[in-house]
């Protein structure tokens, strides 16, 4: 295989801005521009995951922007197993997960971005959203929990949201992990086979399978409607995990190395200063 600097992948997986996601062309198990077989990538992520640690710590010290990073996926697409191998290094001060349920009454007496704008990392965090925002353009589309006059109208609230974002210091990376829907079956079946992961097993999960195509589809009109060049899209193959950890890991270290968050200098001089 042609290997791929960490430039070259993120072009490889960035929805382009304005052009259609493509997501049922997108081989799920593809492993392209992975530095080698299993062993080597998780070796990589080994190494990736340190260049975070350290690149979070600066950001923290700099304390004047932010990062956001958005999981998106199907039910047992690896939005938690992604979150513990990516962030599973870097001081919990300065990241905050935020994991995005139903909405409470109080939640749905206000407007949609309400309690997402208020989850938003302040300057010098990491903010992680566990689902997000685009649950109301997913689920609620699926179910039509709300009108589509009203859920189709919140792609562009949601472009205006994060270019607001954006421009007041927040960098914005969203990855939808991409599984099969064979590869969903398989791990809804490990679910149920092994005690430890049956906490993880949901009924309802299997009503929603029910629906795939429709959440491929809501999916493919999100990730196409709200890829901008001020918040990508990257679409994530997702059945091998360690290639979508190593994936996600590779973008968020390359963009933070582009940020390049710098430790502020002292507020004085402190070469005179000695402590007895
Ligand atoms: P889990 O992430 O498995 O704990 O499940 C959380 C559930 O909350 C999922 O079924 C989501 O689809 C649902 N959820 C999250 N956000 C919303 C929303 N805005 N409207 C409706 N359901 C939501
Ligand atoms: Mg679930």
């Amino acid at each position: 295989m042609r290997r791929m600097d960490r430039s070259g992948i993120l072009d490889h997986l960035q929805v382009a801005p304005k052009s259609k996601a493509g997501i049922a062309k997108i081989d799920t198990a593809s492993i392209k521009g992975a530095p080698g077989d299993k062993k080597e990538t998780e070796a990589a992520s080994s190494e990736l995951n340190q260049r975070l640690a350290d690149l979070q710590e600066r950001l923290w010290a700099e304390n004047k922007r932010a990062l956001l990073v958005v999981l998106q996926a199907i039910d047992a697409g690896g939005k938690d197993g992604a979150i513990r191998k990516v962030f599973g290094g870097v001081n919990p001060q300065g990241c905050r997960v935020t994991s995005f349920k139903a909405p409470s009454d109080d939640e749905l007496a206000h407007d949609f971005l309400w309690r997402v704008h208020q989850a938003t990392p302040r300057k010098g965090e990491i903010g992680i959203f566990n689902r997000s925002h685009y649950e109301d353009v997913l689920i609620v589309r699926v179910h039509e929990l709300v009108p589509k006059k009203v859920w189709s109208k919140r792609y562009a609230a949601i472009n205006d949201f994060e270019s607001q974002l954006v421009a007041s210091g927040t960098t914005i990376l969203k990855f939808f992990l991409h599984i099969s829907k064979d590869e969903q079956a398989e791990r809804f079946r490990k679910r149920l086979e092994n005690p430890e992961k049956n906490w993880k097993f949901r009924r309802a999960d299997l009503e929603e399978r029910e629906h795939w195509d429709e959440y491929q589809e809501a999916f493919e009109d999100a990730l196409t409607k709200t890829s901008t060049k001020a918040a990508p899209w990257y679409v994530v193959p997702a059945d091998h995990k360690w290639y979508r950890d190593w994936a996600v890991l590779s973008v968020i270290v390359d963009t933070m190395e582009q940020m390049d968050p710098q430790y502020p200098p002292p507020e004085e001089d402190l070469t005179s200063i000695v402590v007895d």
